[in-house]
């Protein structure tokens, strides 16, 4: 059994009170760890402690190759600590081996692209009019809270983390409450690896509590956050009272589109991969397919063939291919959907159960799920399910395909099958989404920005953009002629 502590100025500490939160395997609700439930006074020591720490300059002031060969060492400890973050982060959110293991390295190399991109040239000159020269650097903004989700426990956690330290910030950093395990052990090779104490902290502990106090203190001068939609309204209303930087990475409903000209077989398998990945459990989730027309029977007939084969069992198995849903209480959410898509009068034409045979009966199983004969206004259209549940609609042509794809208030991303080319292009360049693809879907890259349009968030995650979001920019201008101006009469 794991005691799970937070990290506070560089110590272990329980709660204020006392108080621990039961962390479940969600394969067969086994009790695999207690955490400390931080309260509000906790998270005011941690964010004090990273306000110290940023003003001391013991980091902010680092040269920025010194703060690399931290991060280049954090990555190499990652990768040390493969199986075991591995293992854990599967008995934890409950996704398979393979998919936890892409995580791990994943959070690797993430460290390492920004230990990178951090000591590369930076900044900007102007000639501007003499004897003035104007010169613009970048600075860390301060203290940041970062808030994650427990989809990507590991990996969300170091989307943030890398890039806010790589810039010279400190932390105030909270984990999901359904997910602290692998978030600990980030910590514990930072406590290996000698950060500075005050400069990352960690309080675990409820949204409402603990993460409204991140979003709402003076001072935390940025919060980043990544989660629901609804959430990250809040966030953004209450940080609004001493107008910190924010940034929010928020849900999707992202539309794949497949034209009848596509490589069928490539498309079938990318579109499974889109909504089945993680269970359905990732924020990109093709969970709209948009097939056209003169395919979409043979399209529907493949895919169910195929979706009603994928092995769905505890992560640590190695036969299965799709893991349970997080908790209870997210598989009930989940399930509430598929009666919703049936009282809706959709049609079920595969899965919608939850899955009790086999041994699975103590976990948080639910087949995987599609519904056809939808109409675009149907709540299981519109809004994210978080599940394996996916709905195929058709289209006759581009224009509609494209109208469809627009059609809900999330704009994370999407997905275009077709061989040809020009459309391609034309298509994905209507579609109002931050990351897209072309007869692929899912692969992310630590070089490129991962963020949403419209609900789906503001700022960007990842590559130069990533990392911009956690700097300031500040202009200097110096005069090259020291003499007085003159502006008035003496
Ligand atoms: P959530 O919004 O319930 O919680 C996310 C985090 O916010 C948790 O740490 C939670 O404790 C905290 N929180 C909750 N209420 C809060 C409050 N009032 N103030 C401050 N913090 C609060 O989301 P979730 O259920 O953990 O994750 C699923 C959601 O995350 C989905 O909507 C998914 O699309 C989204 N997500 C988005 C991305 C992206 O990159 N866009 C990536 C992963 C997940």
């Amino acid at each position: 059994m794991l005691d799970l502590k937070m990290y506070i100025n560089g110590q272990w500490r329980d709660s204020s009170n006392q108080e621990k939160r039961p962390i479940v395997n969600p394969a067969n609700s086994d009790v695999i760890a207690y955490a400390a439930e931080g309260t509000i006074a906790d998270a005011r020591e941690a964010i004090d402690a990273a306000k110290a720490a940023f003003e001391s300059g013991v980091w902010s002031e680092l040269p920025a190759v010194e703060r690399a060969s931290y991060l280049l060492k954090i990555a190499d400890k990652i990768e040390e600590n493969q199986e075991e973050l591995t293992r854990l982060e599967t008995m934890d959110n409950g996704k398979t081996l393979r998919e936890a293991g892409f995580d791990v390295g994943d959070a690797a190399a993430c460290f390492r692209y920004y230990a990178g991109l951090i000591t590369k040239p930076d900044g900007h000159t102007y000639h501007v009019a003499d004897p003035m020269q104007a010169m613009v650097v970048r600075e860390p903004v301060g203290v940041c809270g970062l808030i994650v989700p427990w989809n990507y426990p590991l990996l969300m956690s170091v989307w943030k983390i890398a890039p806010a330290l790589a810039a010279g910030n400190t932390i105030v950093f909270k984990p999901s409450e359904v997910t602290p395990v692998t978030p600990t052990k980030l910590f514990e090779i930072f406590e290996e690896v000698g950060l500075p104490k005050g400069v990352a902290n960690m309080v675990m502990g409820a949204g409402p509590i603990v993460g409204n106090e991140i979003a709402a203190s003076s001072h935390v001068d940025m919060v980043s956050f990544t989660g629901g939609t609804k959430t990250g309204k809040h966030i953004m209303r209450t940080a609004a009272d001493n107008m910190k930087k924010i940034s929010l990475e928020l849900g999707g409903k992202s539309p794949n589109i497949i034209f009848a000209d596509a490589d069928f077989e490539t498309a079938v398998d990318y579109a499974l991969f889109g909504i089945y990945a993680g269970a359905g459990q990732v924020c990109s989730s093709g969970s709209r397919i948009l097939v056209e027309e003169t395919i979409y029977n043979q399209f529907v007939k493949r895919f169910v063939e195929r979706a009603s084969q994928i092995k769905v069992g505890p992560g640590d198995d190695h036969h299965s291919e799709m893991g349970p849903l997080v908790s209870q209480q997210h598989m009930e959410k989940v399930l509430k959907y598929i009666e919703i898509g049936k009282e809706e009068g959709a049609r079920l034409v595969c899965g919608g159960n939850r899955i009790t045979k086999d041994g699975l009966d103590q976990g948080f199983f639910v087949e995987p799920t599609v519904f056809v004969d939808v109409k675009p206004d149907m709540r299981i259209v519109q809004e994210e399910i978080f599940g394996p549940v996916v709905v195929i609609q058709t289209f006759k042509d581009e224009q509609e395909a494209v109208k469809l794809a627009n059609d809900t208030d999330y704009g994370l991303a999407g997905g275009v099958f077709t061989v040809d080319g020009a459309k391609a292009l034309r298509v994905i360049k209507k579609i109002r989404a931050g990351i897209t693809w072309i007869n692929s879907y899912h692969p992310t890259y630590n070089e490129a920005p991962w963020g949403g349009y419209k609900q789906s968030g503001i700022g960007r995650s990842l590559g130069t953009f990533g990392l911009e979001e956690f700097q300031e920019i500040k202009q200097i201008n110096i005069n090259l002629q020291v003499e007085p101006i003159g502006w008035f009469e003496k």
